[in-house]
C-alpha cells in the first residue's frame, strides 16, 4: 500500500506538472480503478478468501496489474517517460517474495511487449533518425532491466522458498528432539527430567496460592522375576501396558479426582518405578486413586507374545507440605513405597497426614 501510495504519489506530481497528456476525469478514473482494486484484493486476502490459492497474496496478479496500470500512464507521458519507467522497478521488485521464474518472465514479457507498443508507436510518428535511435536505445534498456530483474529475481524468491523450507525441517526436527529429550522411548510417558519440571510447577503453584497436590510412586512387585521368568522383551511388554493402564485409570474420564482443570501427570520416574502429580488432591484423594490404581494393576493380568503375566504394585503416597522443598515430598513417598513393600507388597502407604 505504502508502494502504492508512493507510486501515485510521484504519477500525481507528474500530472499536475502538466507531463501527463491525461483529462482530470482520465486520470481520475485511472487512480478510482486502481483504488478500488486495491480495495477489494485487500479485503479478499485479510478475509482468509485467498488461502485458498497457492499464493495467498495473489503477487502474480497484483504485479501485473501494476505493470498494467504503469504502462498505461507511461503510453501518456512525453519527456516523463524515462523518469516515469522507474515505477516499473518498485513493482517488479515484490516479485522476490513469491514469483517463479516462469512467472516473473512473464512479468517481463508483458512490461516490454507494452513498452515496445508505445515506443514503436512513436518511432512510426517521427522522422528523426536520432530521435529514433535514441527510442530504441531506451526500449533496449528497459528490456534488458526487466530480463535482469525477472532472473535475478527468481532466483532470490527460489533462494527464500529452500531458506524456509530449510527453516521449517529444522523447527520440525527441534521439535522432534523436544520430544525426545522429554519423555520415555519405552512407554512414550513423560521421563524423569520432564516429570521433575512439572513437580517444580505444581510446587510453585502450590506455594503460590492455597493450593495442594500429592505425589505417588509406583513400583512394579518383583518384577525382576517377571524379567528372569518371561524374559526381558516380557518384561518390556508389561512396562508398556502398565503406563497404558495408569494413565487411563488416572486420566479417564469422570473416575479422576480433580477440584481444578489440571490432569494429573504420570511418568516413568526411572526402571520400573512411576511418578504420579495429583494436583489438587489431598491424601485422602490420593488413596482413593492409588487403590483404583493398584486394583487396575492386580486385577487383571497383562496379556504379552510370552503369555498373561500377572503383577502387582505398590504405592507410596505423600502430600505436600507447605514450605517444603518439593524433593522432600517425593522422598516422604519413597518412604511410603518402601514401608509397602515391607508390609507386604501389593499395597497403598502414606507418609502421614500433611501438617
Ligand atoms: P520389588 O518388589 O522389591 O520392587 O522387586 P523388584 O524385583 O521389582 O525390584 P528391583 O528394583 O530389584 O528390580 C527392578 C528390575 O526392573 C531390575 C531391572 O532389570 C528391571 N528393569 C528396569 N528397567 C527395565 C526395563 O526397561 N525393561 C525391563 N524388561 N526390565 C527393567
Ligand atoms: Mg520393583
Ligand atoms: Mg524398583
Amino acid at each position: 500500500m505504502l508502494s502504492w501510495i508512493m507510486c501515485f504519489a510521484m504519477t500525481l506530481y507528474a500530472w499536475a506538472l502538466g507531463l501527463l497528456d491525461m483529462s482530470p476525469l482520465q486520470f481520475g478514473l485511472v487512480g478510482g480503478m486502481v483504488m478500488v482494486t486495491y480495495l477489494a484484493l485487500h479485503l479478499a486476502i485479510r478475509s482468509g478468501w485467498t488461502e485458498r490459492f497457492r499464493d495467498p497474496s495473489l503477487t502474480l496478479f497484483q504485479i501485473l496489474f501494476a505493470t498494467l496500470v504503469t504502462l498505461h500512464i507511461i503510453g501518456h507521458a512525453d519527456e516523463a517517460r524515462a523518469i516515469l519507467l522507474m515505477l516499473f522497478i518498485i513493482a517488479a521488485f515484490f516479485g522476490v517474495f513469491q514469483l517463479r521464474k516462469e512467472e516473473y518472465v512473464l512479468v517481463a514479457i508483458v512490461a516490454v511487449f507494452g513498452f515496445a507498443m508505445i515506443i514503436l508507436g512513436e518511432i512510426f510518428d517521427t522522422t528523426e533518425h536520432d530521435r529514433r535511435t535514441l527510442l530504441l536505445l531506451e526500449l533496449g534498456v528497459f528490456a534488458v532491466v526487466m530480463f535482469w530483474i525477472a532472473f535475478i529475481g527468481s532466483y532470490v524468491a527460489n533462494l527464500r522458498r529452500k531458506l524456509s523450507q530449510h527453516n521449517r525441517n529444522l523447527e520440525q526436527a527441534a521439535g522432534h528432539l523436544q520430544h525426545m529429550a522429554q519423555h520415555d522411548e519405552l512407554t512414550g510417558l513423560p521421563n524423569r527430567r520432564h516429570l521433575i519440571t512439572r513437580l517444580e510447577l505444581a510446587h510453585a503453584t502450590a506455594e503460590a496460592g492455597n493450593y495442594t497436590f500429592s505425589v505417588a510412586v509406583l513400583d512394579l512387585d518383583h518384577f525382576k522375576q517377571i524379567n528372569d521368568r518371561h524374559g526381558h522383551q516380557a518384561g518390556d511388554e508389561v512396562l508398556t501396558q502398565f503406563a497404558e493402564r495408569v494413565t487411563e485409570v488416572l486420566r479417564g474420564g469422570d473416575q479422576i479426582m480433580r477440584v481444578d482443570d489440571s490432569l494429573p501427570d504420570i511418568g516413568r520416574f526411572g526402571g520400573e518405578e512411576f511418578l504420579a502429580i495429583l494436583p489438587g488432591t489431598d491424601l485422602e484423594g490420593a488413596h482413593l486413586a492409588a487403590e483404583r490404581l493398584r486394583r487396575a494393576i492386580g486385577d487383571q493380568p497383562f496379556e504379552t507374545a510370552a503369555g498373561p503375566i500377572e503383577c502387582t504394585v505398590s504405592i507410596g503416597l505423600s502430600e505436600y507440605r507447605p514450605g517444603e522443598p518439593v524433593h522432600h515430598t517425593v522422598g516422604r513417598a519413597d518412604e511410603a513405597l518402601y514401608s509397602a513393600k515391607e508390609k507386604g507388597r501389593n499395597r497403598v502407604a502414606d507418609s502421614g497426614p500433611s501438617t
